[in-house]
């Protein structure tokens, strides 16, 4: 039967994308503020008569823009429709070992979607009872290594050391780091790139950037790695960075002020939220995210889900092993953090 023949996965879940308009919506960790007032500028000024013709294939001057803010060289920089698209890129280009590749157990979830997709052998590592990731269980024959740092959904993160000792102890494969909520008060791998040239960083605009709707991310490497991932691309996708999006990421990135003020805003929201969160009960770890990863010692974590979402508030819960009696609650405008505090010290109080 033909459709013996059908793709046979198990696809990615977003959070819930409601249909009504009238909700707070917490559950994708997106950014609540709008992108940087230049990278409006650059869309409304476009030219469309320029879409007439192709975009710059290597999105040669968002790649420019990006090398110069982080200290590299264009040669080091991929860019591409977001980390998803560049992730996948760089699996193809550098998983094609026999031996498996390894992740945490808890992570982005995208991960084994790529490699069931592309049919790459994959194992994953258990995190400890905190939710940390042991680099010493790093060290063991593998065909890659991708660890999100900070992670997701746990939110924890890591500083250099440890990404150096994975590193170090994977000098036969490479080592992905994602990076996409590194501005929220993570550290950024980029010093070890001048050390290792099989480590690989990937970024994105959707988060800090409050560009999720644009699908614009970007990878970091030695010149070796990062000319894989042009190899991966040009021999399987035709899809560029388009050049509206080309010359909004341009502008985002060149406006660090308002990039800065808008990481200010979300961090003290969220240390607020923790704080009052913890007053209520919740347990949480430290976030250098956009977002909490919340659990409580009296209520369940799919009964407070389905409170918030009577309430019209949608957070993230995830059905797995392990975290399903946690909430990943992204940051959201004060406005909306305050409804959320309402309505969970009202539950609480039940
Ligand atoms: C959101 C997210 C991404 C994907 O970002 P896009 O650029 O929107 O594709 C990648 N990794 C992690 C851990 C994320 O949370």
């Amino acid at each position: 039967m033909w459709q013996d023949n059908l793709i046979k996965i198990e696809p990615y879940v977003a959070g819930e994308q409601p249909k009504k308009t009238d909700f707070i919506k917490l559950n994708a960790n997106e950014n609540p503020y709008p992108p940087s007032p230049k990278a409006a500028a650059a869309i409304r000024d476009f030219n469309a008569e320029t879409l007439k013709k192709y975009p710059s294939s290597n999105a040669v001057p968002l790649v420019n823009a990006i090398a110069e803010r982080e200290g590299l060289l264009p040669e080091n920089v991929f860019a591409g429709n977001g980390t998803d698209d560049v992730l996948s890129l760089c699996f193809r280009a550098f998983f094609n070992s026999d031996k498996p590749i390894i992740f945490p157990d808890i992570t982005y979830s995208f991960n084994t979607v790529w490699c069931d997709i592309l049919n790459i052998p994959y194992e994953t590592v258990p995190v400890d009872d905190n939710f940390n990731i042991n680099p010493a269980d790093y060290a063991r024959p593998n065909g890659g290594v991708v660890i999100a740092n900070p992670n997701a959904p746990t939110s924890i993160g890591r500083g250099l050391d440890f990404i150096r000792e994975i590193v170090r102890n994977n000098r036969e494969s490479v080592v992905i780091i994602d990076e996409a909520y590194v501005d929220f008060g993570g550290t950024t791998a980029v010093p070890l790139l001048r050390e290792f040239d099989n480590l690989v960083i990937t970024r994105t605009f959707s988060k800090s950037r409050s560009m999720a709707g644009m699908r614009l991310g970007w990878a970091m490497g030695s010149k070796e790695a990062v000319a894989a991932i042009y190899a991966a691309k040009d021999s399987m996708n035709s899809y560029p960075v388009d050049s509206i999006a080309q010359a909004a990421g341009v502008a985002a990135i060149k406006d660090e002020e308002y990039f800065q003020a808008t990481l200010k805003k979300v961090i003290a929201t969220r240390e607020r939220l923790a704080a009052e969160l913890r007053g209520m009960g919740f347990a949480l770890p430290d976030s250098q995210t956009n977002f909490l990863f919340a659990t409580h010692p009296k209520f369940s974590a799919k009964e407070i889900f389905e409170y918030l979402k009577m309430r019209d508030i949608y957070v993230r819960w995830f059905n797995k092993p392990k975290i399903d009696n946690y909430l990943r609650i992204t940051i959201g405008t004060d406005e909306e953090t305050n409804a959320l505090i309402s309505a969970l010290s009202e539950f609480v109080k039940r």
